[in-house]
């Protein structure tokens, strides 16, 4: 058996240094490629990241280039290796059973009637995976050979790489109940067979050549499944005594990341695999090693999951650390795969150089991979020169001007600051809203259509002069507005066409943020974000939104409300500094939109909505952490809405439907109004709302906008039935499930009609 090496990534980006895989993917979804060009692409894109890899001094053939390539999401990919394809897409497999691209993209994406699988964050990332549906009927058998093509691509090339799958205990463990099974099914009970197949798996990836395999099983490391922990280690030992106990295989890395492998560390460490990476970053050097059996122990040290270049000498210390432990094999790694990074920040030509001396993206990790590697090998001194550089970028960036702003600092914040007047008192000033039973709103933008785009990509490029751009703006709130008067809307908004994201937004008007040129992350599948980087102190130069909400405003005597993205939103969507807590950052934020709301008060709004749909997502993977991410999150809240009048009715929107599992949270934030999805699960959320005691207003969404679908009245009004039946009147509100922007307008006019009428309807009995 080869030594694992001295240094690795757990995975690499796979959307390409210029999204290329967006584009050709997209491009054969349109039919404009065919199956053939889209594959000829895609494997000049993985040749082209081995290349990369090999020049950034990862080895030609030792296995420490992860083979980690994805057409949609390494979730999908390992459910379809398995077989474990939904029964509505059966049909689609090629006739020798294998499942080929076209149901893998229709299980990606539905069609027709054929719904999609559902699309969940993994971990606390903002990456979406697709949810598995696993049942009794689920039949596993080994249907894609991809993995061992991809490998056999390399080898052909004459390199030896490491092909990368999610094993068999996250795969479940993330999985959902099949409708066939039904809500009681625990789709962990199909470990023993779904094994056997990674075993064929395993087999043939070793007759292609692999001399090493990673299992990605973060599932061990989290606190939030619905497996809980002991349920989870039991499976991963029972999996690997099976996998690991077959002589026909390649070497097995287990890989944990994402938080502390805690207990299950033990677990791993007897287990008959060869080496097990632990997340380093999120998770801590353990003070004691179990037996490792000779096993090499991968130190993730530095970090998948931002871009800073970071305390490298630190990181090498963690390294040693595990070697002064009794680890006799120690390697470095990423801490979590780079597929959360951008490339390679010499691809931003804009950045401000002394910012750009403090970041590490994927190919820079790489760099510091291989220097640590080097280290582990050579001992210290022979990388002390880099050491030393990251260390003086650290102290650079800890002295440079606007990292600490003494005006932003300088500010006190006291109890009272984070505390709005009674909600009885607010509900009573704020019936001077005079709203109607059932006040009908939606969540804040309309339809992004080409033109808005165009016009705003063109001024971007300083096409179009500042002034012209503002009147086409100007002019979709003309239309918006009408549109949402000429509809019986009662609370009207301005349509964000001004916003090309809604955190990138406030990241471009507040100081403290940069923003990149090519710094593209997977989000799902072909799309992805361009998160900001949170650099230095927040502050707000100049008022944000008031001239939009403002002129919205002026155009109707129904009140429009205010649109803001909350600061737990803006953290997890960003790059965030990693030199304070993410609370003090998350306070600076905050005043800078209470400062916000204050001017949108002075201009005459009297309803505005702070969206929080990433409240659930940062939620830790650790319980023992929960009490404190609520606090500073819910804090962050409170301050930015705590200065608003008790007339000024504060909303906010959280998306996903997973009420219960942060209700309290929920209540704290002490929002007049929530709304919330609800459309997807049938307003089953109106009785987790009920049965919490939640007593603020809510608005649980009655159209799926994730879909293009066209809801009925009548489906609407079942809807709204079952919500007024179980939550008092005086408190629902009836809007869609989220903003309208990628959405066509052909079928959100047709949506919202059917909502005014069924609240109509639902409005004649009350
Ligand atoms: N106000 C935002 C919009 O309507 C909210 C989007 C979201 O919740 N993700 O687009
Ligand atoms: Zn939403």
């Amino acid at each position: 058996m080869t030594a694992f090496p001295a240094g690795t990534i757990l995975g690499y980006p796979r959307i390409g240094r210029r999204r290329e895989l967006k584009r050709a993917v997209e491009a054969f979804w349109a039919g404009r490629i065919d199956e053939a060009e889209l594959e000829a692409t895609a494997a000049r894109l993985r040749a082209a990241n081995r290349s990369r890899l090999i020049e950034l001094g990862l080895g030609r053939d030792d296995s420490s280039i992860p083979e980690s390539f994805s057409y949609y999401d390494q979730v999908l990919d390992a459910a379809v290796t398995v077989g474990a394809l939904p029964t509505r897409f059966e049909d689609l497999r090629d006739a020798d059973g294998t499942i080929g691209l076209p149901a893998y993209f229709t299980a990606a994406r539905g069609e027709g009637d054929r719904a999609p699988l559902e699309m969940t964050k993994w971990f606390d990332s903002n990456y979406h995976y697709l949810v598995p549906e696993i049942g009794p009927e689920t039949v596993f058998s080994l249907s894609s050979d991809r993995l061992v093509r991809e490998l056999e691509e390399a080898v052909a090339a004459g390199l030896r790489t490491r092909p990368v799958i999610v094993g068999p205990v996250t795969l479940l463990a993330l999985a959902k109940p099949s409708d066939a099974a039904g809500e009681g099914f625990d789709p962990l009970s199909r470990l023993d067979d779904v094994v056997p197949v990674y075993a064929e798996l395993l087999a043939k990836l070793k007759a292609a050549g692999a001399e090493w395999v990673q299992l990605d099983e973060p599932a061990l490391v989290s606190e939030t499944l619905p497996a809980d922990s002991a349920a989870l280690a039991d499976a991963a030992r029972r999996s690997l005594t099976v996998l690991g106990g077959s002589d026909d295989r390649p070497a097995i890395l287990v890989a944990a990341p994402y938080a502390d492998l805690g207990t299950a560390l033990p677990v791993l460490a007897s287990a008959p695999v060869e080496a097990i990476a632990v997340d380093l970053v999120r998770g801590a050097v353990p003070a004691a090693l179990p037996e490792l059996e000779g096993k090499t122990l991968v130190g993730g040290v530095i970090d998948g999951r931002n871009i800073w270049r970071g305390d490298l000498a630190a990181a090498f210390a963690k390294l040693e650390a595990l070697r002064d432990l009794g680890a006799r094999r120690v390697a470095a790694s990423t801490s979590t795969s780079l597929l959360h990074v951008p490339h390679d920040v010499e691809d931003e030509t804009k950045l401000d150089a002394r910012l750009v001396s403090w970041l590490a993206f994927a190919d820079q990790k790489v760099g510091q991979i291989v220097t640590l590697a080097r280290g582990l090998a050579e001992g210290r001194s022979v990388i002390r020169a880099e050491l030393d550089a990251a260390s003086a970028a650290l102290s650079d960036r800890r002295d440079a001007p606007g990292v600490r702003d003494g005006a932003v600092r300088g500010r006190a914040l006291s109890e009272a600051d984070f505390v709005r007047a009674p909600y009885q008192d607010r509900e009573r000033a704020q019936r001077a809203l005079d709203l109607p039973v059932l006040p009908l709103t939606t969540i804040g933008s309309f339809p992004q259509t080409a033109e808005i785009r165009r016009a705003r990509a063109r001024f971007s490029r300083g096409e179009v002069p500042q002034d012209d751009y503002e009147a086409f703006l100007r002019s979709e709130i003309d239309r918006v507005v009408a549109l949402q008067e000429g509809l019986g809307l009662d609370v009207l908004v301005h349509g964000e066409a001004e916003r090309n994201d809604m955190v990138q937004y406030f990241a471009e008007n507040l100081d403290g943020f940069a923003v990149t040129e090519h710094g593209w992350v997977q989000s799902y599948g072909s799309r992805a974000t361009r998160p900001s980087i949170l650099w230095g102190d927040v502050s707000r130069p100049a008022p944000i939104t008031v001239s939009w909400a403002s002129y919205a405003q002026s155009l109707s005597t129904k009140h429009v409300k205010g649109m803001l993205t909350g600061p737990v939103t803006i953290l997890a969507w960003s790059f965030v500094r990693d030199d304070q807590p993410l609370s003090e950052t998350a306070n600076q934020v905050a005043l800078a939109l209470r400062e916000e709301i204050a001017d949108l008060e002075a201009a005459g709004i009297a309803i505005i909505q702070v969206d929080e749909p990433a409240l659930r997502e940062l939620l830790p993977l650790k319980k023992a952490d929960h009490a404190d991410y609520l606090d500073w999150s819910v804090g962050s809240f409170r301050l930015a809405t705590g200065g608003a009048a008790a007339a000024t009715q504060v909303h906010t929107h959280l998306c996903y439907s997973e009420f219960g599992v942060v209700i309290d949270a929920i209540r704290a934030l002490d929002a007049d109004v929530t709304s919330i999805e609800a459309a997807r699960s049938r307003m089953e959320v109106v009785g987790d709302i009920k049965g919490s005691g939640f007593d603020h207003g809510i608005g649980p969404g009655v159209y799926d906008i994730h879909s293009p679908r066209v809801p009925g009245v009548a489906e609407i009004e079942a809807l709204l039935r079952r919500a007024t039946a179980e939550l008092p009147l005086s408190r629902l509100w009836v809007n869609p499930d989220c903003g309208l922007k990628t959405r066509g307008y052909e079928e959100t006019v047709a949506s919202l009609r059917n909502i005014v009428e069924a609240t109509r309807r639902v409005r004649e009995d009350v």
